[in-house]
């Protein structure tokens, strides 16, 4: 920790993200591929670190959301296959080709743009064709009286010139969710899926060599629908297992340290809006954190962090870059010290629950001038 200011700074556990790895790759059947999420910088823990762990440890795919997450890899040197999520402007068709990525298609009408720009360059475009079963976001429509129309557009999608059609998948809205009625639904739209698929195999012939559709809540709860490749993100990272089931390690550990530490009398305002009083003679730290770094200012007066050998309570509104915490129960900590926001301490579910959102939002939240510093 020597050339980073010892100000704030996010540790990843690289050896971690393998154990979690290996420990998903062991629950899946032989043959079923693992394609590793590393959109938005890996969930923040840095795509290109990922995706070269998983490069060579033998995982089959990456998946980012959008042309920009993609380069950054191959400008890194990651040779191995990449599916953008996202949509692509067909202006863009070259760049993908030249680059062997993987495009999603998720209407026949880009798919036509695709195959126009890709015949005129007389090149093909690998595509993953994307369904809508249920989630309403992207993909061909295909549920109830969209079926007909759902699976006739992808045969026409899947005939067109320039296009070499590798996969399909579709994508779960509460895999994650416990209760009968997000079970029913999740198996609703698996069921979906595989029906299209049947449909254009027996109108077509064509068997897609990649059908998948497993992100981190199905690996867990439904193994019966890996089929040819799982596409876990959270998992990887160490969260959303909360029965352990997996074993799995986190591997962010977000730290900052006290910036200083001072002595107020009862009756002095902290912070923006005096949102908090000192309602005893407090020892106030000041941390160099703020919402700026990652830490939501929702989080304002509700919550504590790991600090010496318990916790300290935050205290009125997290500013900027910095925040405020009463250290008056932790003598033993002092100017310099680190703190911890989330990690093996403080767990990253509790302060995501407290700030009315979900692990994901926080790990993505770790901002830029947040240094990644990687155990290996
Ligand atoms: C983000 C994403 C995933 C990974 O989701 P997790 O819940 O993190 O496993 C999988 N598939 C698609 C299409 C996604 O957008």
């Amino acid at each position: 920790m020597n050339d980073l200011q010892k100000r704030t700074w996010a540790e990843i556990s690289l050896p971690n993200i393998r154990h979690n790895y290996e420990a998903i790759r062991a629950t899946l059947p032989a043959g079923c591929r693992f394609l590793g999420v590393v959109k938005a910088d890996a969930y923040g823990h840095g795509a290109l670190a990922v995706s070269r762990l998983l490069q060579e440890s033998g995982a089959d795919y990456l998946a980012v959301s959008c042309l920009d997450e993609a380069l950054e890899l191959r400008r890194g040197g990651i040779t191995m296959p990449i599916l953008i999520l996202g949509h692509t402007p067909h202006e863009y068709t070259e760049t993908l080709i030249d680059n062997n990525f993987t495009q999603t298609v998720s209407a026949l009408a880009k798919a036509q743009e695709y195959s126009a720009a890709a015949t005129a360059l007389g090149k093909k475009l690998r595509i993953h064709i994307k369904l809508d079963t249920g989630m309403s976001r992207l993909g061909f429509l295909c549920a109830g009286g969209y079926f007909e129309k759902g699976v006739e557009n992808v045969v026409r999608s899947i005939g067109l010139p320039g296009l070499e059609p590798e996969g399909v998948y579709t994508h779960f809205a509460v895999s994650d969710e416990p209760g009968e009625e997000s079970e029913a639904y999740t198996r609703a739209q698996f069921k979906l899926f595989m029906d299209v698929i049947a449909a254009v195999e027996e109108r077509t012939g064509f068997l897609f060599p990649i059908r998948h559709c497993a992100n981190s809540g199905a690996v867990l709860h439904y193994p019966a629908m890996d089929l040819d490749m799982v596409r876990p993100g959270l998992l990887l990272y160490g969260y959303g297992d909360a029965e352990g089931k997996l074993g799995l390690r986190p591997c962010m550990r977000l730290v900052t340290t006290v910036s200083t530490i001072k002595h107020y009398e009862a009756g002095a305002c902290v912070s923006y809006g005096r949102r908090f009083v000192c309602q005893r003679h407090t020892r106030m730290g000041v941390l160099a954190i703020g919402y700026a770094d990652g830490l939501p200012r929702v989080l304002s007066n509700r919550c504590s962090f790991a600090a010496g050998e318990g916790f300290a309570p935050q205290c009125g509104s997290i500013c900027m870059d910095m925040c405020m915490v009463d250290l008056t129960d932790r003598p033993e900590v002092h100017v310099g010290d680190e703190v911890e926001i989330f990690g093996p301490r403080s767990d990253i579910n509790t302060l995501a629950a407290i700030a009315g959102t979900i692990p994901y939002e926080l790990l993505c939240s770790v901002y830029k001038r947040v240094p990644r510093v990687y155990n290996e």
